[in-house]
């Protein structure tokens, strides 16, 4: 089986116990998701919905963020880690947007990533949630069940991952598929213990065939 052909398997499966994947980070504005997708850095999207609450409530506009008081924007955050640059950059990429876009998300990856915190995975995010843009944004899920499936190779780096999952998927399917790659990841093709009894991909998983043999 070529992976073009793998791919419509993966995908169907994915229709058909993750239908309903979407995106778990709680957002009512655009530059909201923009925000949350930066904090959500090194931490679960969870920690990031309770800290968001309370900031995007006692800061509810583009301009109250921007001038938010850095020391007020870290405590709020302090449970997420790192929130000493978080801070800095949550004011910095509301700021970034007044001056530079208006108020307006920007439509491109090239801005996405000229904003402080955005790197390509965000603004990959950022383009499929906001625009349906046919992206994928590689995170350690993406990363670990694209290898896994043999779709990417093991030592691919996340750009090749990336480049790998273009060429193989249906890009209309792309900013779908990249929640349904999460929930799958985080429910059954878990780092540690996955749950390969349960899973109907089993016979193309390279790494279920390795760990049989
Ligand atoms: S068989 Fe196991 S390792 Fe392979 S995709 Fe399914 S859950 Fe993941």
């Amino acid at each position: 089986m070529n992976n073009k052909e793998k791919a419509i398997i993966i995908n169907d499966y994915f229709n058909e116990i993750l239908y309903d994947a979407k995106c778990e980070l709680i957002y009512r504005k655009p530059y909201e998701l923009v925000i949350s997708v930066m904090l959500s850095a090194q931490t679960t999207d969870k920690s990031v919905n309770n800290v968001t609450k309370v900031l995007f409530n006692k800061y509810p506009s583009l301009y109250d963020l921007s001038n938010a008081s850095e020391d007020d924007v870290k405590e709020i955050i302090k449970s997420i880690g790192l929130a000493s640059s978080k801070a800095k950059n949550v004011i910095s990429i509301s700021r970034n947007l007044l001056e530079r876009f208006n108020g307006e998300v920007p439509f491109t990856r090239e801005e996405l990533m000229s904003l402080p915190g955005v790197g390509r995975k965000t603004a990959n995010v950022c383009l499929l949630e906001l625009y349906s843009k046919p992206v994928m944004a590689v995170d350690t899920h993406v990363e670990r069940v694209s290898k896994r499936l043999g779709i990417a190779k093991e030592n691919d780096n996340v750009l090749e991952v990336e480049q790998k999952i273009y060429k193989y998927f249906n890009k209309n399917d792309l900013p779908h598929l990249h929640h349904q790659f999460i929930h799958f990841g985080r429910r059954y093709c878990k780092s540690q213990n996955p749950l390969c009894s349960e899973c109907k991909l089993k016979d193309l998983c390279k790494y279920f065939k390795k760990r049989k043999d």
